[in-house]
């Protein structure tokens, strides 16, 4: 797979927008502001694929990123953005239920805390509705630029706590400025769950 070889394909609101065949998918999800565009123009070591917004909550919809015609990045819309109304925030939750409800080519969750905060009620229902759906997934604590090396290891550990993290489930110190943790999340990607699609390349 040539991860050079990535592009922004389309974004969708309703199912039936979301990209025909059968891809296997890697969805992010997290709180607005937590760096989900960074970290998927980081991995796919494309500056500005993903936007990065200025404004957080800005993305409206799921955007799906189609690598090397292999493998599809979906980036999740944002959620606990305190500025916007009931309405959208119900709109958004749907959307993202949604998609990992029902989506078959759906194959890993990659889900972001901010690694300075400890994770909130919105994370810890997302989290839990991840886990108990069964879903591969693994938690990234971004933004780990933006504290000491020596802070790191204590704040992974309450972000497990507060998550309830199982011991097997990996939970990587991220930073996309430094870009930190970067080959790790790869190596577990093609380790757990695209194995067989790395190979063929
Ligand atoms: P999204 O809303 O989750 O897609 O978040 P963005 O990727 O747009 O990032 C939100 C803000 O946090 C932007 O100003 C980014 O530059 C910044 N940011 C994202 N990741 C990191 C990181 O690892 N380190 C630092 N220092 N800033 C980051």
């Amino acid at each position: 797979m040539d991860i050079s070889k990535s592009r922004y394909e389309l974004t969708a609101v309703k199912p039936d927008q979301y990209p025909d065949g059968d891809l296997p998918e890697i969805a992010f999800v997290g709180r607005s502001n937590v760096g989900k565009s960074s970290i998927i123009n980081a991995l796919l070591n494309r500056k500005g694929l993903a936007r990065v917004s200025a404004e957080p909550g800005k993305t409206r919809g799921i955007n799906f990123y189609n690598i090397d015609d292999t493998l599809y990045f979906v980036d999740l819309p944002g959620y606990g953005f305190a500025k916007v109304s009931k309405e959208e925030k119900a709109s958004w939750g749907e959307m993202i239920e949604t998609y990992l409800n029902t989506r078959k080519q759906l194959t890993a969750v990659i889900m972001l805390v901010d690694i300075r905060h400890a994770p909130t009620a919105d994370d810890r229902m997302m989290y839990d509705w991840i886990s108990e759906r069964g879903l591969s997934h693994m938690v990234i604590a971004s933004k780990a630029d933006k504290i000491s090396r020596g802070q790191i290891q204590g704040r992974l550990s309450e972000i497990r706590k507060i998550l309830g993290l199982k011991a097997d489930v990996n939970l990587i110190a991220y930073s996309s400025e430094t870009r930190e943790g970067t080959d790790r999340i790869w190596n577990e990607l093609e380790k757990t769950v695209l194995e067989g699609v790395i190979s063929e390349s």
